[in-house]
C-alpha cells in the first residue's frame, strides 16, 4: 500500500444554495434556536458543538459538500432527509445510497459536511466486503439526511487508505467533521451499521 499521505487539491468553488436564506446577520429568534437544537440532537444525533454552532446560524442549516463537484452547501437541518441538491450542479447531496469517494475528492467532501459520515473501505476482490455491501446500502438508505455513507475503494484510493491506517477489508470509519471517533473491521448488519453511523 502506498504510503504517501498527499492528496490532491481541489479548486475552491462556491455555488449558490438552493434554498432560501434569511436576511444576512438575522439571529434565528430563541424559540428557533431551540426547536433546531432539538431536532438535530434526536433526529440526526450530532455531537452538542455541531449543533451549537449550527443552531446559531440564521435557519439551522448544516454546511454539505457536493459529492460530484465539492461545491459547499448549505441545508436547513430539517430538510436534510428532502433530498437537498447542490446549488451548482444539481446532484443530489445527500442520497439514500452511498456515495464513492477517491484520493481526489474526499478530504474535501468530509472535512466540509456536518453530518457523521461513516466510510466503507472495500476492495473487489475482497469477499467479506461484497458480503457487506448490501447490508451498507440498505444502511445508507435507513440512516438517509442523518449520516452520509461513503465507500473508498483502498486499491484505487491508497493516499486515503493510508491515512487511515487500513490494515484490513472491510474497515468501517465513523468521522465527525473530518475527525475519525470510531472504527471496527468485519461485516456488520444495517441495523448494526445504522447504529454505529448515529453513535
Ligand atoms: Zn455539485
Amino acid at each position: 500500500m502506498n504510503p504517501s499521505p498527499a492528496t490532491a487539491s481541489l479548486e475552491e468553488t462556491h455555488g449558490r444554495p438552493k434554498f432560501p436564506q434569511p436576511p444576512r446577520g438575522a439571529e434565528p429568534a430563541p424559540s428557533e434556536r431551540l426547536r433546531a437544537h432539538e431536532w438535530l440532537a434526536k433526529a440526526i444525533g450530532l455531537a452538542s458543538p455541531v449543533a451549537d454552532d449550527v443552531c446559531r446560524r440564521p435557519g439551522g442549516a448544516l454546511n454539505v459538500v457536493c459529492p460530484q463537484c465539492t461545491t459547499k452547501n448549505r441545508v436547513p437541518a430539517q430538510r436534510t432527509a428532502q433530498d437537498p441538491h447542490c446549488g451548482k450542479c444539481g446532484a443530489i447531496l445527500l442520497p439514500a445510497e452511498p456515495i464513492d469517494l477517491s484520493d481526489l475528492n474526499f478530504e474535501r467532501v468530509i472535512a466540509g459536511t456536518e453530518l457523521p459520515v461513516v466510510v466503507d473501505f472495500h476492495a473487489h476482490w475482497c469477499g467479506p466486503c461484497r458480503t457487506m455491501a448490501p447490508h451498507f446500502a440498505r444502511a445508507a438508505e435507513q440512516a438517509k439526511g442523518r449520516a452520509l455513507f461513503v465507500k473508498v475503494d483502498s486499491d484505487a484510493s491508497p493516499a486515503t487508505a493510508a491515512r487511515f491506517a487500513v490494515r484490513s477489508i472491510p474497515t468501517v470509519v465513523r468521522l465527525e467533521r473530518g475527525a475519525e471517533v470510531e472504527r471496527f473491521s468485519g461485516v456488520r448488519s444495517a441495523a448494526d451499521l445504522v447504529r454505529f453511523a448515529l453513535g
